[in-house]
């Protein structure tokens, strides 16, 4: 028996697990194998046999439409639903042909409604802030709601026509500055959907002894939506997490009540029982804030577009798009895809130069979704080492003092000699 299954909401993982995975367009050629032999390298390293991946291969993007006429065939699909747990390289978008993107299809078919992206810094990666080992977050982005839902009518259509008389005639809409020339975009944000992306975001804080949650957020501004995800978030936490957490709704409570002083009494008291603290941060603070005081946030729980912004800007902080690793889970199902957060990068494919680290990590993520935890550092540890002495792809080489370019596949014959040198 080689599947993962989800028994009573928990993983039950085999030893000798089946892992299907997408090759990837462009450079998903390059870094796939090479993640495959790390991976396994580090697997047989941590477990000595006892356990191992047996690699499957599906097919989506450019392969998959050579080889079977469809971008997406129903196969891998399937083959996601029956096996859980998958991994996939930068699929290219389609131009044309009825699919938007191949990740959204992934993402809305299985209902992907987390979008995971750790943020920490490497010793020896080349950073543009000044303390870069302060940075070690974990976002957690809404993958299904919000303006990226891709509800939107096109300015001078029909549909855009109608839905203007719609909002002037009914809704009594007087706000629209230049309604003849807008384009218009729906943006739901619900209680569902925040729930079970905050509940993901502080399970994910205990399990991990995390110190805070922090809603990020645009209520001030956008008062039931972004504002809305917001007081369902301290809503939860207060209500599935009572004793676990610490709000800084109860905080503010507390002072008006009994002054700042007992209210920072019961912060201290609540920190020093490893209780978890829930927070917010209006987005444009929080996104100085990573800059200024980063040691101050660890689990974000946010919604599609800033999660889209915040991911980008940490990425860029601890060493940028070659190296930042990423999942779309659910919690619920179970089903999770670990991916290369970067594209398909065709101006530097077939050179063997890619950095193969963003899919490397994700593997790590993945690892240590299965609960296979100590395969997962030592490729981490590998990682930095190689860092540290300036080995690495021209990407992050080209900025190391003592830095040498490596190729990628002699990249991943490194990681893997540092893998087998682990005591
Ligand atoms: P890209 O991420 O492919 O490339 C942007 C730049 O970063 C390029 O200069 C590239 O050489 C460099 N780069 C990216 N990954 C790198 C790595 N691992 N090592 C070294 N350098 C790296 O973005 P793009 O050019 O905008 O998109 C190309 C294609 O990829 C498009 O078809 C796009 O739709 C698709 N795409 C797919 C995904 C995905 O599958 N998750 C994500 C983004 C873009």
């Amino acid at each position: 028996m080689s599947k993962i299954t989800k028994v009573n909401g928990k993983l039950i993982v085999p030893d000798i697990v089946t892992i299907p995975f997408i090759e990837g367009d462009g450079v998903g050629a390059e870094i796939t194998p090479v993640c495959q032999e790390i991976v396994n390298a580090a697997v047989a390293k941590a477990y000595k046999g006892k356990r191992r991946i047996e690699w499957k291969e599906i097919l989506a993007g450019g392969k998959a439409f050579d080889q079977t006429g469809e971008w997406l065939p129903e196969d891998t699909l399937q083959a996601f639903r029956e096996y859980l747990v998958g991994i996939k390289g930068p699929l290219t978008t389609p131009i044309g042909g009825g699919i938007r993107s191949l990740n959204v299809a992934l993402r809305q078919t299985l209902d992907l409604f987390v979008c995971l992206r750790p943020v920490r810094w490497f010793k020896g990666v080349v950073s543009p802030i000044k303390e870069p080992q302060k940075v070690d977050m974990v976002i957690f982005r809404e993958n299904t709601e919000d303006i990226y839902a891709g509800i939107e009518w096109k300015q001078g259509t029909p549909e855009a026509e109608k839905f203007l008389k719609f909002l002037t005639e009914e809704m009594n809409v007087t706000k629209i500055r230049f309604p003849k020339t807008s384009s218009f975009g729906i943006k739901p944000v619900s209680i569902e959907g925040t729930e079970r992306l905050v509940r993901a975001a502080i399970k994910y804080a205990i399990d991990n002894n995390r110190p805070n949650v922090t809603f990020v957020h645009k209520g001030n501004i956008m008062k039931f939506t972004e504002g809305g995800f917001k007081l369902w978030g301290y809503d939860l936490a207060e209500r599935e997490f009572k004793d676990k957490v610490f709000t800084m709704l109860q905080y503010e409570k507390i002072k008006n009540e009994s002054g700042a002083d007992k209210a920072k009494e019961a912060l201290d008291k609540a920190k020093a029982e490893h209780k978890i603290i829930i927070k917010d941060c209006i987005c444009d603070a929080f996104l100085q804030n990573t800059l200024l005081i980063p040691e101050e946030y660890s689990v974000i729980a946010t919604m599609n577009l800033n999660g889209d912004y915040i991911s980008d800007q940490l990425a860029a902080m601890v060493g940028g798009i070659g190296i930042a690793p990423g999942a779309n889970i659910n919690y619920d199902s179970g089903y999770a895809i670990f991916e290369a957060t970067h594209g398909t990068a065709p101006n530097i494919a077939g050179k063997n130069i890619v950095n193969p680290s963003s899919l490397v990590l994700s593997s790590v993520m993945m690892l240590e979704y299965l609960g296979w935890n100590e395969a997962g550092e030592i490729i981490e540890k590998a990682l930095e080492s190689s860092f540290q002495e300036g080995m690495a792809t021209e990407d992050l080489a080209r900025f190391m003092p003592q830095g040498t370019s490596l190729k990628t596949t002699e990249f991943g014959n490194t990681i893997i000699k540092l893998i087998n040198e682990t005591k």
